[in-house]
């Protein structure tokens, strides 16, 4: 047998089935592919939010919009809306697609900017669609109208999906605990592993999809951590799931309270709550409290405690363990970044698969990108928690007050100077996205574009009018999110 022909995925949770899913897409049966995974320790059982790029990972393995959101009870998600961030009572929405229209030179913010100060222009976020639609509980597939979604899904129906599609692609699932490892004498590489059935499972490529127990790349390799924790202070997630008070609505809610921040994840058949919070500034006792008091809808579960570090494993490859998923490294769930970083990961372990040898080059390029991807995103976050003028809790005064990496420090400036933000190469998040953001927190943008003065006032009302109307245009066809759900990808009742 050639090298590099057996594939052994540890982890059945959203990030094994994803990797089974994708491998077996990409290889079929030229590999050999092997899950092992125990029921005795179970998922993290979490992380139902996703972003749009979930859409291309979904075309890659060529699976069937409408059938997978029916099977996953799943709705439709067009963007996050923060509550209590920048300051207590504040609402705004972090939307996908784009806020009104960008030219090359000057995004829209400018051109809105302008109009807004000679008293031309409704408030920033009224020229998103997406919000627009958010507002009036609409939602509809048309790519002409630039409305750009994501889903929201129940996680375990999730995994299960991907189950049944690997496994129809030749995916060997072993179900199993994992207590030995093996690794070589000579290079450190891991040869096989032992089950608690004393089953010996060799393999040549090992993907650690273990959760945060990191079983191959941590507890074996060593890899080491680098804790972000001094920024990302919140270590700790209460779940919990409530039956629907009413139709879902197409956006996930995260409302910030004195200690973290609660989300609301609205299914077809439930919803998903949870209490992300900080442990120095709150019990678990109380911080169950909190969650119960600010839920709607009877509870169909108890809340269930998660206990996490941010930050990543300093080689997300390591001799030949790839980590994918919780094992890799997490950031918050604020962004719901997880499972689209499961996704590139995957990808990008595809694109990198070795042939006939291991070659150190390709795993740290590999780790090169991981890191400048992970960090990326990393300070996006952080932005949302920095930038607030919220002073009612020591939490939030450690927030607003600690130091930050010097590379959010330099994207902030920018654009309190510019009001405007430049993408680095193929960071995650768009200009939009952080110009959202930095203004719904409360920077005040300086000035506009010197651009925007080649239009006239006349030609400036215009623009803004042509926005709006074309949106009222789009949003009076659009049916509710629920008449589009029971049209398009209605559910039935579940098991
Ligand atoms: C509070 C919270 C909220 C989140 N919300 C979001 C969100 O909204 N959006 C988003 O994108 N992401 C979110 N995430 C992240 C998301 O949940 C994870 O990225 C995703 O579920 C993948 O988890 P996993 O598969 O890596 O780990 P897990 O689900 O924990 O799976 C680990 C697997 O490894 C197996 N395993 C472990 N040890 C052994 C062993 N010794 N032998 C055999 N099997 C073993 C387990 O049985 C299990 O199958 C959230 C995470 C948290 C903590």
């Amino acid at each position: 047998m050639k090298n590099n022909q057996r594939i052994i995925i540890v982890g059945g949770g959203s990030a094994g089935w994803m990797s089974a899913a994708a491998l077996s897409n990409a290889f079929g049966n030229t590999k050999q592919i092997t899950l092992i995974e125990s029921e005795a320790i179970g998922t993290v059982g979490v992380g139902e939010a996703t972003i749009p790029a979930v859409k291309s990972f979904n075309k890659l393995l060529g699976i069937d919009e409408a059938e997978f959101l029916k099977t996953t009870q799943g709705t439709f998600k067009l963007g996050i809306q923060f509550e209590n961030w920048g300051a207590l009572g504040d609402v705004y929405m972090h939307p996908f697609g784009l806020v009104g229209k960008d030219s090359w030179m000057a995004n829209f913010q400018h051109f809105w900017l302008k109009a807004h100060r000679l008293g031309m222009a409704k408030k920033y976020f009224d020229y998103s669609l997406n919000i627009r639609a958010c507002n009036e509980n609409k939602c509809m597939i048309d790519p002409n109208t630039g409305l750009d979604y994501a889903y929201h899904f129940d996680a375990g129906l999730y995994a299960r999906y991907l189950r049944t599609y690997s496994e129809a692609r030749g995916v060997k699932r072993i179900e199993g605990m994992v207590e030995h490892v093996q690794t070589c004498s000579e290079d450190g590489f891991i040869q096989s592993l032992t089950l608690k059935s004393g089953d010996i499972i060799e393999g040549d490529i090992f993907v650690d999809c273990s959760g945060f127990r990191a079983l191959l790349i941590e507890q074996t390799l060593h890899t080491g951590f680098e804790d972000w924790s001094h920024w990302l202070p919140c270590d700790r997630a209460l779940a919990v799931q409530t039956e629907s008070v009413g139709e879902p609505v197409p956006y996930t809610r995260s409302t910030a309270h004195k200690i973290g921040w609660q989300w609301r994840i609205p299914l077809q058949h439930r919803v998903g709550n949870g209490l992300v919070y900080c442990s120095r500034y709150i019990s678990d006792e109380d911080a169950k409290k909190l969650l119960v008091e600010n839920l709607q809808g009877t509870m169909r579960t108890e809340p269930r405690l998660i206990k996490f570090r941010t930050g990543r494993a300093i080689k997300q490859w390591n001799k030949n363990c790839i980590s994918i998923g919780l094992s890799s490294g997490f950031l918050e769930p604020l962004e719901s970044t997880s499972l689209h970083l499961i996704q590139t990961g995957i990808v990008r372990l595809i694109r990198m698969f070795p042939g006939d040898t291991i070659n150190q080059t390709e795993i740290d390029e590999y780790n090169r990108h991981s890191k400048y991807e992970y960090e990326r995103i990393r300070d996006f976050i952080i932005l949302h928690y920095h930038v607030t003028q919220r002073n009612d809790s020591a939490f939030w005064n450690y927030c607003r007050t600690m130091s930050i990496p010097e590379t959010l420090e330099r994207k902030i400036n920018v654009y309190k100077n510019t009001t405007s933000v430049f993408k680095e190469q193929d960071e995650l998040f768009h200009e939009g996205s952080w110009q959202q953001v930095m203004l719904g927190q409360g920077i005040s943008p300086a000035g506009y574009h010197p651009v925007v003065d080649k239009l006239s006032d006349d030609e400036l009302q215009r623009l803004m009018n042509s926005i709006e109307n074309e949106h009222s245009q789009y949003l009076a066809r659009f049916p509710s999110h629920q008449q589009f759900i029971d049209h398009y990808c209605k559910a039935g009742v579940p098991d």
